[in-house]
């Protein structure tokens, strides 16, 4: 098995990597990179694999910088399935759209500043069109189901607690007669928090290729986020500012939350 880093590497956008292994070529996300001028411009750039020759794509879950440029992968000849949780489906098919409309919207504007320096008009990365039309490529998974792929590529997903449909991917693949477990983590959520699970704990693995975003980082304790979010408040209303100053109060003293 063969695994290349293409995205995700030394910043935390961009999630795409290309693994090969048991005669098939496969990607685990294809997202899109986010964030500085110079990297949104890395979207444009050339894939660093033929789409047309891959097989199948596994998504981690819906935000876009993991799914983001799926449906340039299409546009330039992908036409095998994208296997994901029933939810990351559910949500891509709105995400997905909304990002080609963005990506219109962008270039529109963009294209009146070079019109004015003379410079010819570029194309949207992908239209609001072209995002509903990949979407057929999409196939619905539960968590906790392995999932035979090919006779040798097995896959499960595991709940990563990260955002709805959010998946651990479990990957088995056997060559020459041994098997092996790889587990991508995708994006991971924290423990005891409202509304989602706390992430799946995986037993074991081969090779674990984790996602770090908050590896040197400690997050504050659950139970005292309620406490600081009421006294941010309670001292944002004491100071009685004006709500200009409010809003930027409570943005700056809510960063911990995040
Ligand atoms: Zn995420």
């Amino acid at each position: 098995m063969k695994i290349t880093f293409l995205g995700a590497t030394r910043t935390v956008t961009g999630s795409n990597f290309l693994v090969e292994a048991c005669g098939k070529k496969f990607l685990v996300d294809c997202g899109m990179w986010q964030g500085s001028q110079e990297l949104e411009e890395q979207n444009q750039e050339e894939f660093e694999f033929v789409p047309s020759e891959l097989d199948f794509v596994l998504l981690t879950h819906a935000h876009i910088d993991h799914s983001g440029r799926i449906p340039k992968l299409y546009n330039e000849g992908f036409t095998g399935k994208v296997y994901a949780h029933k939810a990351t489906c559910d949500l891509c098919a709105l995400m997905l759209p909304d990002s080609g409309h963005i990506q219109e919207m962008e270039i529109t504007w963009r294209n009146k500043k070079r019109k004015r320096k003379g410079k010819p008009e570029l194309p949207p990365l992908y239209t609001a069109e072209d995002a509903a039309r990949c979407l057929k490529l999409f196939e619905p998974l539960n968590y906790d189901e392995i999932i035979e792929i090919t006779e040798d590529i097995h896959i499960r997903l595991n709940d990563a607690g990260h955002m709805l449909g959010s998946s651990i991917i479990e990957l088995w693949t056997k060559e020459d007669g041994k098997e092996q477990k790889t587990v991508f983590t995708g994006d991971l959520g924290n423990n005891d928090i409202p509304l989602l699970d706390s992430p799946t704990m995986i037993e074991d693995a081969d090779y674990l290729i984790m996602e770090s975003t908050y590896g040197s980082r400690l997050h504050i304790r659950n139970d005292e986020k309620a406490e600081l979010f009421l006294n941010i408040v309670s001292e944002t209303l004491d100071k009685r500012w004006n709500s200009c100053n409010t809003i930027i109060c409570s943005r700056k003293n809510t960063r911990n939350f995040i």
